[in-house]
């Protein structure tokens, strides 16, 4: 089953003219699953259409955000009615405080916060806060958790960076990265004894509570709890990087459903809706630090913007009074069991999990706990099944190791589809 597509195939020769490797964000360019990237013409519900005019179902949502289905109406209606009061203004509005309040009664940990721009941003300026706060230099992060791409983060990062077969990054100096210290993930006994030679300098333990840049990794029991008691123990802060997860696994993300309290969280995707937007929040005597309130510096002149922040609050309300996590998590569980079921069928062993609005599968029989199990599966089965979904109007994420997104706006037929798709990839590669 082969699919033309002429039209993207034109846009991405001019494009690779215009932007490196023709894209805006490398993951975008199918250089992991090999072939040419789809140009999207335009998105509803929980479909898009490409340039050739074939329509996809898209499990990918912007890579989060579009959790009630693109341009769902109430958030296109208060977007137009936003857009007649200004497009941003520089200084402080209503819209602001009222996304934070819904924020913070959704997630109460975050006692106060401050708006950026994009979840690079807000990890950034999270660490920083921490490292002001705690006077220390030193950062844990996790193998195959990426948190954005400033200098001191792109270290074992993750997808967009493994995609590319790059340990980090060239022009990223030494220094920059001296005083990251990088952690397998779900192995707390790693960190502990990190914490045992570094633990009075470091500053703060960053990580993605479920990990979805290294496919989907869940936390093993204790794991999290754990990170919190080493914190505690060495006084340095825990970050929840949840740009991902917020608001996508759950209305209170990953530390709703563990229960596990970080000091600080990151969030971005969902809370914008669509719109470019990121957060960093938590401790208010943490917060407190950041200026003018206190001397860490940060700043952004779009930040806040009222249309980004419209397009969050609206998405964000809809989550909280229209629709319900409950059936969502059910047809996600319905997606990725099911593709597991078709796979074994055709005899083929898949690990699944999903929570949520989020999934992951990947081409192992062995349920993955860390990056480098997930490095290990079969990623060449992935790219083809990869293919042969997208000729199939289905569309996933380009790169075996990023979690798939099903929106509000996903039916059930929507997902028998797929699943009758993924039946025909698996009967294919089990050829
Ligand atoms: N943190 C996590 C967990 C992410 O998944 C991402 C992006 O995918 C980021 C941070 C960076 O966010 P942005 O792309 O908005 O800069």
């Amino acid at each position: 089953m082969t699919r033309t597509m002429d039209q993207s195939a034109n846009l991405y020769q001019e494009a690779c003219q215009l932007f490196p490797g023709g894209v805006n964000s490398p993951v975008r360019a199918f250089k992991s699953v090999g072939g040419q990237p789809v140009f999207v013409k335009r998105a509803e519900g929980a479909y898009f259409w490409d340039e050739d005019d074939h329509r996809y179902i898209d499990y990918i949502g912007s890579w989060g955000p579009a959790i009630v289905g693109h341009t769902h109406p109430d958030v296109i209606a208060a977007l137009k009615s936003a857009l007649d009061q200004g497009l941003s203004f520089g200084a402080p509005c209503r819209l602001e405080s009222q996304l934070a309040k819904l924020i913070r009664e959704l997630m109460p940990n975050l006692e106060m916060m401050r708006f950026v721009s994009s979840g690079t941003e807000a990890c950034m300026s999270a660490l920083r806060t921490a490292r002001g706060f705690t006077g220390r230099d030193k950062i844990i992060k996790f193998n195959g958790c990426y948190h954005g791409h400033a200098d001191m983060l792109l270290v074992q990062a993750g997808s967009g960076v493994a995609t590319l077969g790059i340990p980090g990054s060239p022009g990223v100096p030494k220094g920059a990265t001296e005083d990251t210290l990088v952690a397998e993930f779900n192995d707390l006994s790693g960190v502990k004894s990190l914490m045992q030679s570094h633990g009075r300098e470091v500053a703060a333990i960053i990580v993605e509570p479920i990990a979805g840049n290294a496919n989907f990794i869940r936390p093993v029991p204790g794991f999290l709890e754990g990170l919190r008691a080493l914190c505690d123990e060495f006084g340095a802060l825990l970050i929840f990087d949840e740009v991902m997860t917020g608001f996508r696994v759950g209305l209170s993300g990953v530390q709703g459903l563990y229960q596990v309290k970080p000091d600080l969280t990151t969030l971005g995707k969902v809370i914008g809706g669509g719109m470019p937007i990121g957060a960093y929040g938590g401790r208010r005597d943490v917060m407190e630090q950041v200026a003018p309130a206190g001397p860490v510096y940060q700043a952004g002149t779009l930040s806040g913007n009222p249309i980004a922040v419209t397009c969050g609050l609206t998405t964000l309300d809809l989550l909280k009074n229209k629709y319900n996590f409950t059936d969502l998590a059910d047809r996600t569980n319905r997606l990725a069991f099911g593709l597991k079921e078709r796979a074994a069928d055709s005899g083929i062993k898949l690990s699944v999990d999903a929570e949520g609005g989020m999934f992951g599968f990947s081409f192992t029989d062995t349920r993955i706990s860390n990056f480098s199990e997930a490095k290990a599966a079969d990623i060449s089965a992935f790219n083809r099944f990869f293919h042969s979904m997208l000729h199939q109007g289905i569309y996933l994420a380009p790169s075996a190791f990023e979690a798939g997104f099903v929106s509000m706006q996903h039916s059930d037929a929507d997902i028998d589809a797929t699943l009758a798709a993924a039946e025909t990839a698996f009967q294919e590669l089990a050829k």
